[in-house]
């Protein structure tokens, strides 16, 4: 595959054949035909997109022009086939970032309450949003339950109870990519780490930290967040009339809080989730990547 040489000046250093230099990518599409050409196939109700339709949809006379044009797109961020043009995935984010931002240019939410109460002290719970990342903490003591960026987009037609539950499946998910070593920004690989001081937006003392190796993205959760989804773990709060389906992430006190994690053993280094519910309690053993190595149920 080709890529533009528009960094033949010799500045932009390339580490592969088909990576543009990030200001060069960023000047390629600094146009506003060219944006205008995205926007379009955005816009398309099918793609590829044959040449003329492209052409006719931006609305250049100029044949030669809407094709240079065209040209300087094709390769990063647009791909041409046999029927017409289509996206590469570049092309459709740069779209997708244009356009996100004018499905709601000036998002305003009052903060509102949510269901559950606080893990710390029983308190009740309010979501706040404040520079595009809905945050969910204790009204009475301040207790974190959770932080993440949330476009402003989702909070279009949505009521509060809507907004909360979309935020609980987009954190969940979001998580659960990251625990399994793929970046939901870049898909790169991402690695988890279990951190035992400093400071987070969540507060507590044992996390994980999630890193992309390849764009930086970072994510940080209780050690709990990972079991939302193990077998024992639903089995355990199913049988006890809790379906972790439909209980908000922020509920489950080991979720979102440190006090229900222990290390047990430090080489290797091993973990404790426990959890307790009508008297029973579960406790989960895993290691330092988060891997469920046994569970232990202590009925009443
Ligand atoms: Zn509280
Ligand atoms: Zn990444």
């Amino acid at each position: 595959m080709s890529r533009s040489n528009a960094s033949s000046d010799g500045e932009g250093v390339l580490e592969c054949t088909d990576c543009l230099d990030p200001a060069d990518a960023f000047a390629l599409v600094g146009n506003e035909t060219r944006l205008a050409i995205l926007e379009a196939l955005w816009a398309a109700d099918e793609r590829p997109v044959a040449f003329s339709d492209l052409r006719r949809a931006v609305g250049v006379r100029d044949s030669a022009q809407f094709n240079y044009h065209l040209q300087q797109l094709t390769g990063h961020f647009v791909t041409q086939v046999e029927e017409g043009y289509a996206f590469k995935h570049a092309g459709e984010k740069v779209v997708r970032s244009v356009i996100a931002g004018s499905f709601n240019e000036d998002p305003s939410v009052e903060p509102f309450p949510v269901e559950g109460s606080c893990y710390a002290c029983s308190g009740s719970l309010e979501a706040t949003y404040e520079d595009e990342r809905l945050a969910i903490d204790c009204v009475d003591c301040g207790s974190g339950h959770g932080e993440y960026a949330f476009p402003p987009g989702g909070l279009n037609d949505r009521t509060p109870a809507e907004i909360a539950a979309a935020f609980d499946h987009r954190v969940r998910h979001l998580h659960c990519l990251a625990a399994d070593g793929v970046c939901p920004e870049c898909s790169g690989p991402m690695e988890t780490t279990i951190v035992e001081a400093g400071d987070c937006c969540l507060g507590v003392g044992i996390r994980v930290d999630h890193v992309c190796r390849q764009c930086d993205h970072a994510l940080c959760s209780a050690v709990g967040l990972r079991l939302l989804e193990h077998s024992a773990v639903v089995g355990f709060h199913r049988e006890r009339g809790v379906s972790l389906d439909d209980r908000p992430y922020w509920t489950l006190p080991w979720c979102v809080s440190d006090e229900y994690t222990r290390i047990t053993d430090r080489d290797p280094l091993r973990l404790e989730v426990t959890m307790a519910l009508e008297g029973d309690r579960l406790r989960v053993t895993m290691d330092e990547s988060l891997d469920v190595l046994e569970t232990c149920l202590e009925a009443r």
